[in-house]
């Protein structure tokens, strides 16, 4: 693999969604990223720290595109949320200028068969360098001085950008009222689940519920499948309190989840989704 680092034209790989924000381009640079730490979340997924030098920071949401070039100079990319943004709680207009040297975390879930999850996930080692460059996406972020109550809805690697989130408001102090439903097969699959068990032990502004679609632990007495507008009516915040409503996860999840939150009243204006497709 080789780390190249030529000038790249202005970035268009945003979300459909971002078509809404602001007319602002960015021209990133591909950065050369160490990983400093790897950490095994679940069978099948990972979590890499990553030193990214010249990393400027990033809100809560955005992602990454992280590049592979192979020997004889075939290359590929793809888009990983950050779960760690890096510079925690602080507005992209007082981020610093000068470049630093940041610590940036991203979690892989091993895609069957897949090109580059497996390399990420099981062949990189610390020490080892890869290419990325953002951070990429303006809609599907949460602003950390923003006090309005925050729905969170996670399918599966969905999760990832919205416990960037959840960091986030716990590092920079918020009292934002969060709930978040993650949906997961099976208890084995779930990510984070000690970390996210502790920030919800300590924080009555933080409200974590988890959801099995295929095998519920030993003792669970609540339904096993999809969520549907039950589940999502008794965990999320009422629409009457107008909660700001982030969800991710594969499309299908995604529409599914949307959809049924507007039937339940929530305003469509104040949900804002990122789909886990294939990079595009
Ligand atoms: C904005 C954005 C953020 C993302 N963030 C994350 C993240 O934080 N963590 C993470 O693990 N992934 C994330 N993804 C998905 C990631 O970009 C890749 O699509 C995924 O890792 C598979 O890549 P691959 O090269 O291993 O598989 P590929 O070689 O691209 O695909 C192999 C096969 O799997 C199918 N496939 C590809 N991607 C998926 C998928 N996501 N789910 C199910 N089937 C798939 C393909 O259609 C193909 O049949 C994100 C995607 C987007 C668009």
């Amino acid at each position: 693999m080789t780390t190249t680092t030529e000038p790249e034209p202005l970035d268009e790989t945003d979300s459909p969604e971002s078509t809404d924000a602001p007319d602002v381009r960015y021209a990133l640079p591909w950065h050369v990223a160490t990983v400093a730490a790897r950490r095994r979340e679940t069978s099948s997924a990972v979590s890499l720290e990553l030193d990214v030098p010249g990393w400027h920071g990033a809100l809560p949401g955005q992602h990454v595109d992280v590049r592979l070039t192979a020997e004889d100079g075939y290359s590929t990319q793809r888009s990983y949320s950050l779960a760690c943004p890096g510079t925690m709680g602080v507005a992209r207009a007082t981020m610093p200028t000068e470049a630093t040297t940041a610590r940036i975390a991203l979690t892989v879930q091993v895609v069957e068969d897949g090109e580059v999850s497996p390399y990420l996930a099981e062949e990189l080692v610390v020490g080892d360098q890869i290419e990325l460059r953002g951070p990429i996406g303006h809609w599907f972020v949460w602003q950390p001085r923003d006090p309005q109550p925050v729905q969170l809805v996670g399918g599966g690697s969905g999760l990832v950008p919205l416990m960037s989130m959840v960091r986030t408001r716990h590092q920079a102090g918020s009292r934002a009222p969060f709930r978040l439903l993650t949906s997961v097969r099976t208890p084995a699959d779930a990510l984070y689940a000690a970390e996210l068990d502790a920030l919800a032990s300590q924080d009555p502004g933080l409200e974590v519920t988890w959801a099995w679609t295929r095998q519920a632990p030993a003792g669970w007495t609540g339904p096993v499948g999809r969520l549907d507008a039950d589940a999502l009516a008794a965990a999320c915040l009422p629409p009457e309190q107008h909660p700001h409503v982030f969800v991710c996860g594969p499309t299908p999840f995604v529409e599914h989840v949307a959809s049924t939150l507007v039937s339940l009243g929530h305003d469509a204006d104040r949900i804002r989704t990122e789909r886990f497709g294939p990079t595009g």
